[in-house]
């Protein structure tokens, strides 16, 4: 059995078991994985649903060029859609978009153009200003607007709700899904809700969107927008996408629950899910109070961990926002920061050799080695004073001149301890790890550690 092309593997996403982080919940919490999609998003979907649909009505014609403002996941999706048919792809996006992101697209064809986040929708500088006006501007080309086409949710009404129901068979008691266009909740939930109207749809939320107020209050409060980092959810604009009246309840999650719950997810159940797949079950667990020992809720999984790795899945720029604020513990923790290995020299190599090899890779000292064996070290410091005594040393070999190797640590040891061990005379210790790998920590590695 085979596919014709790539598009054919749209959708029949897998439903699975969250096991662990659900633990102390009293029902079954199902994720549906729509990182299984050719395009590692739900957008998938949806791409060439506005497509089909466009080419039916006439709105988009051989050749054309589509035109559509996008996080990225819509960008996949078209851009997957447009290879296989036959169109060119111009996305408009924002600086707040992972670079990954926009790598991505321009992987797949689609020339993609970067506006600022902080300034208003109406601004001519915004992205969904400028995705505008390029549409009117290029010839023969279609703004599929994901935000407005309901041709988003009929994807997840014709898709998403039959798989989720047939998965349940039809136990299905809460939807929850992350709110950005609104098309994978409200097409979703209305295929579920005229299959059985109890069924709860729970729409999660940033803080800094408009939804959740304007679904209690009706009112659209510009006060409820500023900036924040989840990427895909919440909104300053009311889609058309967005049908209020199917959606039981809004539940905020703040950006810190978001991206630690995405980590958690990775780690504690195998699931190598997006940032808004955190927000999505961090809100499931903040709901804990009023789900029963018979529920099942579905919970979905927009992405894939891939287009977060240099955010969510990245100590430094994670502990840069405040979202890490567990200082290193271990030695091993120190390790996990780092992004150079061990980096050694043979006994029988020339002092010279040492010393262009410690300025090349910029340390202040290095492991001397026999094959396997680390049998010394050498220090810049002193280098230095056994050069200054003696120049003609710098062509002795390494042997001659190498001290003591530096101390070995566990790979478990507290980081105040290998602070204590680390002195002028002694620059650095060696760790062992558990997968039996030499490693070294230095004064400089604990700093980088601590301050950042
Ligand atoms: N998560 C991610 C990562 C997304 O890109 C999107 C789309 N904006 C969503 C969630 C929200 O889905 P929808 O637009 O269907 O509401």
């Amino acid at each position: 059995m085979y596919y014709n092309n790539i598009l054919e593997t749209i959708g029949d996403t897998p439903l699975v078991k969250i096991n662990r982080i659900t633990k102390e919940m009293p029902c079954t919490v199902l994720a549906k994985l729509e990182y299984f999609n050719p395009g590692n998003s739900v957008k998938d979907r949806i791409g060439i649903k506005m497509i089909e649909d466009a080419e039916r009505s006439g709105r988009l014609k051989p050749g054309g060029t589509i035109v559509e403002g996008t996080s990225g996941n819509t960008g996949m999706g078209l851009a997957l859609a447009a290879i296989i048919k036959g169109y060119h792809c111009l996305f408009v996006t924002t600086d707040k978009q992972s670079r990954e992101k926009m790598d991505l697209l321009r992987a797949v064809g689609a020339e993609v153009i970067v506006c600022p986040t902080n300034v208003e929708p109406e601004d001519p500088r915004s992205y969904y200003s400028v995705s505008k006006r390029l549409s009117k501007e290029m010839p023969n080309s279609f703004y599929p607007n994901q935000y407005d086409n309901l041709s988003n949710r009929a994807a997840h009404y014709e898709t998403t709700g039959p798989e989720i129901w047939k998965q349940t068979e039809g136990k299905i008691t809460h939807f929850v899904a992350g709110v950005g266009t609104g098309g994978t909740i409200s097409g979703t939930a209305k295929y579920l809700k005229e299959k059985n109207p109890n069924i709860k749809i729970w729409g999660v939320d940033t803080y800094g969107s408009v939804f959740k107020k304007y679904h209690e209050t009706g009112e659209f409060d510009t006060k409820e927008i500023y900036p924040y980092i989840t990427e895909g959810i919440g909104e300053d604009i009311l889609p058309a996408n967005v049908d209020f009246s199917l959606i039981d309840h809004f539940e905020k999650v703040t950006d810190k629950d978001a991206f630690i719950m995405t980590r958690k997810i990775s780690r504690e159940e195998g699931i190598l899910a997006g940032n808004s797949s955190g927000s999505a079950l961090a809100g499931v667990l903040q709901m804990k109070n009023v789900l029963k020992k018979d529920d099942v809720v579905v919970v979905l999984f927009p992405d894939h961990a891939s287009r977060y790795i240099g955010k969510a899945f990245n100590d430094e720029w994670m502990r840069e926002r405040g979202f890490l604020d567990n200082k290193p513990v271990t030695a091993l923790d120190i390790l996990n920061g780092k992004d150079t290995g061990l980096i050694s020299i043979g006994k029988d190599e020339t002092v010279h050799t040492a010393v262009n090899l410690m300025r090349e890779r910029d340390i202040d000292q290095i492991v001397v080695m026999d094959k396997d064996d680390i049998v010394g070290s050498l220090t810049e410091i002193g280098v230095y004073s056994k050069l200054l005594e003696n120049p003609e040393s710098k062509n002795y070999t390494v042997e001659k001149l190498m001290e003591k190797p530096f101390p070995v640590m566990d790979a478990y040891a507290n980081y105040t301890q290998i602070a204590k061990m680390i002195n002028k005379e002694n620059p650095a210790v060696l760790v062992k790890t558990p997968a039996g790998v030499i490693q070294i920590i230095t004064k400089h590695d604990i700093i980088k550690a601590l301050a950042s």
